[in-house]
């Protein structure tokens, strides 16, 4: 697994107002789906493109298209949904799965409560949104969910990581692994705390995006 954390002025501006507890829902909001689409142009470094050629009004010329079968998008319920714009505002030609994974908030253990995904995914680049890479146990199960139906390559984008959660996704997916996988991330914080919050972090970000609930 390869993690890159996004090393940029607009980046760091973006993700240090969203971790101000004084930031309130719509302005989180806003800032989450910029953020996510710096993040995307990062994520989208490697997709599959095919060679074209196209007629200028001066002459032909060369260049590429995003390759078919389109790219696969899963943001993960319900944080992920928060990012989904910020991320097919780049890739409006891409395919939206969802996956619903719930935290036991005692064990920290997440289980799958809804998976909508196509059954076949030979050759496609998948992208997953999850903002906070804690202990990396959905991570782990969602891309493994992706493997195990053929993506070509799996990017998950995060807004911040925890090195428990990257040190565990890459002992699951090493880098000789047939499917690579991929982390992109505004940040790389400290550490979890004992109840699995990512410190400093930003608190839970599916209250911070939709409220309490
Ligand atoms: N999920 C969150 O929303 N925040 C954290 O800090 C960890 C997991």
């Amino acid at each position: 697994m390869q993690t890159l954390v996004a090393d940029h002025p607009l980046v760091a501006h973006k993700l240090t107002a969203l971790r101000d507890v004084n930031t309130e829902t719509p302005t989180f909001r806003r800032l989450a789906d910029e953020l996510v689409t710096l993040l995307a142009y990062e994520a989208t470094r490697y997709i599959k493109v095919e060679p074209v050629s196209v007629t200028t009004p001066v002459a032909k010329a060369t260049g590429v298209r995003l390759s078919r079968p389109a790219p696969l998008v899963v943001p993960v319920l319900r944080a992920g949904i928060g990012m989904l714009d910020g991320m097919i505002r780049l890739l409006p030609s891409a395919e939206v799965g969802f996956v619903g994974l719930a935290r036991d908030e005692q064990t920290l253990v997440a289980s799958t409560y809804a998976a909508r995904l196509p059954a076949d995914l030979t050759g496609r680049d998948a992208f997953v949104l999850d903002p906070m890479l804690a202990t990396g146990g959905t991570l782990e199960t969602v891309v493994s969910m992706l493997a195990s139906r053929g993506a070509a390559a799996v990017t998950a984008v995060c807004l911040l990581a925890a090195p428990e959660g990257v040190d565990r996704l890459a002992r699951a997916f090493p880098s000789d692994d047939p499917v690579p996988v991929r982390v992109v991330t505004a940040g790389l914080d400290e550490r979890l705390n004992e109840r699995g919050y990512i410190v400093p972090g930003l608190g839970d970000a599916g209250d911070r995006l939709f409220g309490a609930i």
